[in-house]
């Protein structure tokens, strides 16, 4: 029996109020969701190490890489992420990393891979930004290529927030392609140019929004073949989403992330998952959409 490979930790979860629009707990509680589904015996879990400081360096500036591990941030540059600091949140950013790097090489050998994370995309070189410590989309694109797995990465962000610091971080490398469909009235504000963004009017349907998904992909398709797909599959566009702004229905999240995986499969180029942005005060409303992309990419294998 083919199996989708997963990667997770149990010290994923960041400690932060209940009351933070940010759900701390959203990664195990999506783990023991999958965990509770029929399906999650045709998955196979691995567990990621700490990230290694070498490939940490490909996407981080050393000094900042160093303020993480030490616990060295100013008040400013924390209020920037915007997380309240623990060294659960140090120790869980080396992990978390690592886990998109993981899940893209298992896609490599099986075609799809999930991470139980990653889709840190407001993370930058120098500073965390936007509940991002480290960005795991550029540590995954620039190390993939440096250790020669790779040679062409497209980032496919689909979470409603634009990737800004993926951009950033990969603008000027020649063979990594940031393509962005994001809302465009929402975090951040100052948008980036990356190779190829889409802006999404605030309050977009499904009908919109899929047709906007199906043209993206056609011309992504006319410009490039990429040797992998990094997958940002943000459910922050759902309609009751607490920092989303688009009118998306579980129904639609489910028909982007088919059109998007069966796109990239038919062609045979590998594809890994992230989870991304999605903020609810229901939890386990929450982890059953995060759940979405790992039972479309069940289909898949
Ligand atoms: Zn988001």
């Amino acid at each position: 029996m083919n199996k989708l490979n997963i990667t997770y930790h149990p010290d994923y979860d960041i400690p932060v109020s209940p009351k933070h629009r940010f759900v701390g707990t959203k990664f195990s509680d999506l783990f023991y969701y999958l965990k509770g589904q029929k399906f999650f015996s045709k998955c196979n879990v691995t567990n990621p190490q700490n990230a290694p400081k070498e490939r940490l360096l490909r996407a981080h500036s050393s000094i900042y890489i160093d303020k993480i591990h030490e616990n060295k941030l100013s008040d400013s540059e924390l209020r920037k992420i915007n997380l309240p600091w623990s060294q659960r949140l140090s120790d869980r950013s080396f992990l978390a990393i690592e886990g998109t790097y993981q899940a893209a090489k298992l896609s490599l050998e099986y075609g799809i891979a999930c991470h139980v994370g990653g889709g840190t995309h407001h993370a930058h070189r120098e500073y965390g930004f936007g509940f991002c410590v480290f960005n795991d989309l550029a540590y995954t694109a620039l190390n993939l290529i440096e250790e020669n797995y790779v040679k062409s990465v497209l980032i496919l962000d689909a979470d409603v927030h634009q990737g800004d610091g993926t951009i950033d971080i990969c603008q000027k490398h020649p063979s990594i392609y940031t393509c962005s469909i994001h809302s465009e009235s929402n975090f951040p504000f100052e948008k980036k140019q990356g190779w190829l963004d889409v802006s999404i009017p605030a309050r977009s349907s499904d009908e919109y929004y899929l047709s906007q998904i199906i043209q993206t992909l056609k011309e992504i398709d006319n410009r490039i073949s990429p040797d992998i797909v990094l997958y940002d599959g943000g459910v922050d566009i759902f309609k009751d989403d607490g920092l989303g702004n688009l009118n998306i229905s579980r129904e639609g999240i489910i028909q982007r992330d088919r059109i998007i995986l069966e796109n990239f499969r038919k062609k045979r180029v590998p594809v890994t998952t992230v989870i991304g942005g999605g903020y609810s005060v229901d939890k386990s409303e929450l982890a059953s959409r995060h759940a979405i992309i790992f039972e479309v990419a069940l289909e898949m294998i």
